[in-house]
């Protein structure tokens, strides 16, 4: 939402308003298996933004008529809780949220393979319990890791960040004033080890040259990122292995 004026001075001394440099990113913390029903969850926080996702599936899809005969489907939901923001938010599905549920659906979907799963849905939730910027990444990256520990076929994890540019200065990991009065935000999510790009979206304005900085900037960060989310599922598995043992 780049562009709208604020009164609060976004840089003060080339510090950002929580006190970071244009090129850090907020404490993350990550955590798996936080929603023992679901057969794969993760819970990440970036700053103060906290998302969860849980992911159920492999499973059959009802009604038939949405059932693909060669491949599974990949479903996505991504929901902000009424509480997630100071002023209440209202409850329920929303053009934003649409929108978002949508583009987290097409960020994740070229890491699953669901060709051996004909006529099955796997279903990604994904709910922000507190929002201060850059929800759409923090979601994607708990939905990353609840994919993986669900144990659904993955080409790599996808690893997400926000990025964006405060009067001249280009900065990542926005928080919730940067995303609502800077001068331009874009996420950004990838697969890190395969170096694709699979989402990228922009909000204000940027020149060509501002534009292949940040996407630099940005996929700097998601290797970074991934990093973390791999070493979340590591010890997943060392402690499953350590329990059959
Ligand atoms: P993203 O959350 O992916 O950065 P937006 O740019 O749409 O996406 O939202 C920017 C920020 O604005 C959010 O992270 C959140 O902190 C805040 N926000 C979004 N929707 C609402 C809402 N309905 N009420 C209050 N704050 C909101």
């Amino acid at each position: 939402m780049g562009g709208k004026k604020s009164d609060i001075e976004l840089l003060k001394g080339g510090k950002r308003t929580d006190k970071r440099k244009p090129e850090d990113l907020r404490e993350i913390k990550m955590e798996a298996n936080v929603v023992p029903n679901a057969d794969g969850s993760a819970r990440v926080q970036f700053g103060n933004t906290i998302a969860l996702a849980a992911v159920y599936g492999p499973r059959a899809l009802f009604p038939r008529f949405m059932q693909e005969a060669d491949t599974g489907i990949l479903r996505t939901r991504y929901n902000m809780a009424p509480f997630s923001v100071v002023d209440r938010k209202a409850p329920g599905t929303d053009r934003r949220s649409t929108e978002i549920s949508k583009v987290t659906r097409l960020a994740l979907s070229p890491s699953v393979l669901l060709d051996d799963f004909p006529k099955a849905t796997v279903d990604v939730y994904m709910e922000v319990i507190q929002a201060d910027g850059s929800t759409r990444v923090t979601a994607l990256n708990a939905a990353s890791i609840a994919l993986a520990s669900a144990g659904i076929p993955m080409r790599g994890l996808v690893a997400a960040c926000s990025c964006g540019k405060i009067e001249d200065t280009l900065i990542v990991d926005l928080n919730g004033l940067e995303d609502n009065f800077g001068n331009a935000d874009m996420a950004v999510a990838m697969l890190p080890d395969k170096d694709e790009i699979s989402l990228l979206q922009m909000d204000g304005l940027l020149t060509k040259e501002e534009f292949f900085k940040l996407l630099n900037m940005a996929k700097e960060k998601c290797l970074q990122i991934v990093e973390q989310q791999k070493s979340v599922l590591k010890k997943l598995y060392k402690v499953d292995k350590e329990m059959t043992e």
